[in-house]
């Protein structure tokens, strides 16, 4: 099994802290210790952004097809994105920040 080269262990921007690759197929982007991405995409997966700005997950929205999604707000200049949250693998992102994050955008939080 050949691993795809774009999914690969990094350091996190925000936190520091070491994030392995996933495991279970998809392309992680972001840091499931805090969260946070760094702006290197204008659409997903392209790289295409000079910005490369601190990206802090602001939201979580549900999509009934696709699940839960992160929405990242870039510190830089602004731009949102929505990212789905890593589920199911080596080392999934923080559940109780998510949970946080969701209950501050709730109306019953
Ligand atoms: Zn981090
Ligand atoms: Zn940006």
């Amino acid at each position: 099994m050949s691993r795809a080269t774009e999914n690969t262990d990094f350091d996190c921007a925000a936190c520091g802290r070491h994030v392995p690759a996933l495991t279970n197929g998809s392309y992680r982007n972001h840091c499931p210790h805090c969260l946070s991405s760094v702006h290197v995409d204008v659409r997903p997966g392209d790289r295409a952004s000079h910005c490369h700005g601190i990206m802090r997950a602001v939201a979580v929205d549900y999509h009934p097809k696709k699940g839960f999604q992160l929405v990242h707000e870039c510190q830089g200049c602004g731009h949102r994105q929505k990212n789905k949250v890593a589920e199911h693998c080596r080392v999934p992102d923080d559940r109780d920040l998510i949970l946080a994050l969701q209950a501050r955008n709730t109306p019953w939080g």
